[in-house]
């Protein structure tokens, strides 16, 4: 026999602005429950009375049947006896200045609102800025928490009648949902041309389409900030963009209007699909098809096109395929360069006049920036690929990582390139979006501004900063000076040691046994001052012993050898005992005078540090196997040389491994051997990759041997080469070790932050 009962539920995750009280509100009115649900600082509070058969059921279906966007991290039950409630209701929301609560990421559009946007007898038919309890801006319109619409950027414009009916109508789609907005009482569109307004609403969005159409270029604004948008199958349009932004050869990103068209132009396997069409709507690097008629100068010189589907209700309306429009839009950042996205208007109109030939404007602002994420899918098998991240935005920030341990209150301040922060609380750890390269003010500015939009958000007042033990960061130089002014415990954290512990977290190991990290990576302050990246570390998180690593090589002139690859080669010409000779393409690349200036700098030292980076290593044999002697963006040589590799070829090049440290002169000298033998670059290409995955298998089982271990960790920015994590991952798991790699947090300095929290965290608890 059933009997009246009572129970008090407090649920933890991500549990509001996803459609979670009306959820709760429906269950519980179907299963005649009476008591009430809020949302709280820390997530949502239930109250429940009811036959404890039906309440039993209602426990059940909380979790399983939650809505799409929600994420249940806890649910916390009291029984108690019954309080006598008279009806099922929702209730204000309770502030707690302490408490620590998710939000959401923003959300690309839903299948039921883009239904109602095309939908010719619904009264949004057509408005832009269409979305629902499932759908829409989150992160990049909140100011403050609770989330509610007063404390968005949705605030001034007042809902009218019937949106205000269905936002409080707790069983409509809108209920609740904050950026609620129909044609009219929403957002506005409209286009600009020379500064002036040239048209609004709909003629606003067909003039954009008009000009897209001519092969103009339209600053375009979207959820995280401004695109620049032009014709994909244009050629003079899109190297009028790149000239304009004064981007040599990056590639740029393209958004498609539906999948079938990225079929056209992309090979694509199920998990790539599934990626394009999910929620978070990134940009996923797929294979391009030979005869696309994307022009070349989108990508120069790469096999692969990264590309998005539309995600807000704008891009829809705007890719609509009638009338001609293009198939493909470049959507690149707006930007000038390295400076961040610009978000708001006034500032676009600013920065993007040079860039752009018309503005398409809306009035909802953009409280915080946010770039496009990019994936890609590691492991071509159809239907069990992985998610590999390679810069983490729109869609999955600020989706909090849970981590095994609890965290106090801290800050960790990431790298400088790639940057993104992290702060830490309870069990989450809140990576922040992708910042950008903090090499100048503009930069540097966004980080602090997010640094203080996250802490007010998330209610962490940090006690510990940790950062990168590299004294020019600037990242760095910001966590001194703030550790200083305000009397905080700050931790230096090796870079190699931050990623391995970056994989470690995302994976949720509890570092009770170390682990073989294998870190490659572009550059990293190592504790003897050189600069590392080519390391195996037996690490946990506490601590860490460099086992093996690449050989030191001089670095003639420091950061300009990282722009010009062929200083490296000539560098490790000079290790291998092999001259300078002209028929070598880096040497006959560079007037004598500069070889001289090299060689001046290897023999003095003068701005030439030692390095094990591996990332060089990959420059300097692209730049010896002739693909690239100058670099116009970061590791352009090494992705340019993994292009090349000829699948078929099976031979590989010897790397000496010694008691400590890998010597890659045999190699350096094979390849000198090929080249005079004319050997073709491809096969040159998928020998040395080959070589360096069989090195790695080599070490990995020389630790294995020595440690007892069998978990290795790959982290840093090297193993986005797809090529080298492939086949270093098949050899790895292939012998039976356990193998980890990035896919939530990029396995380049974008992860960093994460690691450092890792590595501090438990410094501070021992
Ligand atoms: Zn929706
Ligand atoms: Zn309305
Ligand atoms: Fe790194």
């Amino acid at each position: 026999m059933s009997q009246l009962e009572g129970a008090s539920i407090h649920i933890r995750g991500i549990v509001q602005g996803v459609g979670f009280r009306p959820f709760v509100y429906g269950l519980a009115t179907k299963l005649s429950l009476t008591g009430w649900v809020r949302n709280t600082s820390a997530g949502v509070d239930i109250e429940v009375d009811g036959l404890s058969v039906n309440l039993a059921r209602f426990l059940d279906a909380l979790g399983a049947q939650a809505p799409p966007l929600a994420r249940i991290d806890e649910i916390v039950v009291n029984r108690r006896p019954a309080n006598g409630f008279s009806q099922f209701e929702i209730v204000q929301s309770a502030g707690d200045a302490q408490a620590v609560q998710p939000i959401s990421a923003d959300v690309g559009i839903c299948p039921d609102c883009l239904r109602e946007l095309f939908d010719s007898s619904d009264r949004r038919y057509r408005y832009p800025f269409i979305n629902c309890t499932n759908c829409g801006p989150r992160f990049t319109i909140i100011k403050d928490i609770p989330y509610d619409r007063p404390k968005t950027t949705m605030a001034p414009f007042e809902m009218c009648v019937q949106c205000a009916a269905e936002y409080h109508d707790p069983l409509d789609r809108r209920f609740h949902a904050q950026p609620v907005a129909c044609a009219d009482c929403g957002p506005r569109i409209w286009l600009e041309i020379e500064g002036g307004r040239h048209a609004a609403q709909e003629e606003a969005l067909q003039a954009a389409r008009g000009l897209l159409r001519k092969g103009k270029i339209v600053a375009i604004k979207g959820l995280g900030g401004f695109h620049l948008a032009c014709d994909a199958t244009n050629p003079e349009a899109v190297a009028e963009l790149r000239r304009r932004k004064l981007r040599v050869d990056k590639p740029f990103a393209l958004m498609m209007p539906d999948l079938a068209t990225v079929e056209h132009h992309c090979l694509i396997s199920s998990d790539e699909r599934e990626l394009l069409e999910s929620r978070e709507r990134p940009i996923v690097l797929l294979a391009r098809k030979t005869g696309s008629p994307i022009v070349q100068e989108v990508a120069p010189r790469q096999r692969t096109l990264g590309v998005m589907l539309p995600y807000t209700p704008l891009h829809y309306l705007l890719l609509a395929q009638e009338e001609g429009m293009p198939e493909a839009l470049v959507m690149t950042s707006g930007n000038l360069s390295e400076e961040p996205i610009a978000t708001d208007n006034q500032e676009a109109r600013e920065r993007l006049l040079p860039l752009a030939d018309a503005f398409l404007m809306h009035d909802r602002e953009i409280h915080m920036r946010c770039d496009d994420s990019v994936v890609r899918v590691f492991g071509r098998t159809d239907g069990d690929g992985l998610v590999y991240s390679l810069r983490r935005g729109r869609g999955y920030a600020p989706t909090p990582i849970k981590i095994g341990w609890d965290a106090p209150a801290m800050l960790t301040a990431g790298a400088e390139l790639k940057n993104a922060f992290c702060l830490t609380k309870h069990k989450y750890a809140f990576l922040s979006h992708h910042i950008g390269d903090l090499e100048n003010y503009e930069t540097l500015h966004s980080f602090e501004q997010g640094v203080a939009h996250f802490e007010r958000l998330f209610r962490v007042q940090p006690e510990v900063l940790a950062y990168d033990l590299h004294p020019d960061y600037l990242a760095t130089r910001y966590a001194w000076a703030r550790a200083e002014r305000e009397g905080l415990t700050a931790i230096g954290v090796q870079h190699h040691h931050a990623h391995i512990a970056s994989c470690m977290a995302e994976h949720g190991l509890s570092g009770a046994q170390p682990v073989i990290g294998v870190v490659f990576d572009g550059t990293g302050y190592g504790d003897d001052g050189a600069i590392w990246g080519g390391e195996f570390l037996i690490a946990d998180y506490q601590g860490y012993q460099r086992s093996y690593h690449l050989a030191y090589v001089p670095l003639p002139g420091g950061d300009k050898a990282i722009k010009e690859p062929w200083r490296q080669a000539l560098a490790w010409l000079q290790l291998a005992g092999v001259g300078w000779d002209e028929d070598l393409p880096p040497v006959g690349a560079v007037a004598p005078e500069a070889r001289a200036a090299v060689k001046r700098q290897i023999e003095v030292g003068l701005n030439t540090p030692l390095t094990s980076s591996m990332g060089r290593l990959f420059d300097a044999v692209s730049a010896l196997a002739g693909v690239r002697q100058m670099a116009n963006y970061e590791a352009q040589a090494a992705i340019e040389f993994e292009t090349r590799v000829d699948p078929d070829e099976g031979g590989s090049y010897p790397f000496d491994i010694g008691e400590r440290e890998i010597d890659p002169t045999p190699l350096i000298r094979a390849i000198v051997a090929d080249i005079r033998a004319w050997v073709p670059v491809d096969m040159i290409a998928a020998r040395f990759h080959t070589g360096v995955a069989l090195m790695v298998h080599e070490v990995c089982k020389a630790l294995r041997e020595q440690h007892h271990l069998n978990e290795v960790v790959l982290s840093g920015g090297v193993w986005q080469n797809m090529t080298l994590l492939t086949k270093s991952y098949e050899l790895l798991t292939q012998d039976g070790f356990d193998v980890y790699v990035h896919q939530q947090v990029p396995a380049n300095d974008g992860g960093l932050a994460l690691g450092q929290a890792a590595i501090a965290a438990h410094m501070i608890n021992n």
